[in-house]
């Protein structure tokens, strides 16, 4: 790679993220409480950017079947749910049962119950179980887990299928040398930066990392 590129970082990457954000409008209004929910209980919930990404992929793919690991109290699963079409079904997985229980509760007060099956538990233990294929793949879940999933992933993929990796850049983090991060995040630095080069090197995936929200790394199958 030729080294003229650097030159490109003239755009100063937070500005440009909050004129991003600025232009975000299409959050469902249903939304906008478990969204003011969320945030106060310090739920890390899919940023505006990532929604945006999210909603026009949706619009590309018209995806039949999505997957979700991470659900959290439900948002994200909700915010594709909004702009799925007829018929459209979404697996989510979730470790933790306080965070399950509320998002059963949302998924029932927004009548989509019947359209999300929430998996509660170990995503490690219940990949293994899924059958697939799924034409959405959303990785939200503990950032150090994700090259341990990815060879289910793989497996359940299909064909033209999208990955969608959000929190790729820890914050910035996965910039630093791993000599600068702090001891405790060494181990989840060392393991995102080996599922960003596992993406990269896959030959049956098209991978492209961008630095919008907190870093998405986006593959499709070939
Ligand atoms: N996708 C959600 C946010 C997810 S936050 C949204 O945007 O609304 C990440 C979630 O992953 C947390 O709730 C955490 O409990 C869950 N998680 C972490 N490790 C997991 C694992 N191994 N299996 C399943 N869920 C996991
Ligand atoms: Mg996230």
């Amino acid at each position: 790679m030729v080294n003229e590129w650097k030159e490109q970082a003239e755009v100063d990457p937070l500005r440009a993220a909050v004129f991003a954000q600025s232009l975000h409008t299409d959050d469902p209004p249903a939304l906008r409480e478990l969204e003011r929910e969320a945030l106060d209980a310090g739920v890390p919930i899919i940023r505006p950017q990532t929604r945006s990404l999210l909603h026009f992929l949706m619009e590309i793919k018209k995806p039949a079947a999505i997957l979700e690991i991470g659900t959290a109290v439900g948002y994200s699963a909700l915010y594709m749910h909004a702009y799925a079409g007829e018929g459209c079904r979404i697996t989510t997985i979730e470790i933790d049962p306080d965070r399950a229980a509320k998002a059963a509760e949302h998924f029932a007060q927004a009548d989509a119950g019947e359209d999300i099956s929430l998996l509660i538990g170990d995503a490690a233990q219940i990949l293994p179980t899924l059958e697939g294929p799924y034409d959405l793949i959303l990785m939200d879940a503990a950032k150090g887990q994700y090259v341990r999933f990815l060879p289910e992933i793989l497996r359940l993929l299909a064909p033209g299928g999208v990955i969608v990796s959000d929190n790729c850049l820890q914050d910035g983090e996965i910039l630093e040398s791993r000599f600068a991060v702090r001891r405790r995040d060494r181990t989840i630095h060392k393991r995102m930066r080996e599922y960003l080069e596992a993406l990269f090197a896959e030959p049956s995936l098209v991978s492209v990392l961008l630095e919008a929200g907190d870093g998405i790394a986006l593959s499709v199958r070939r």
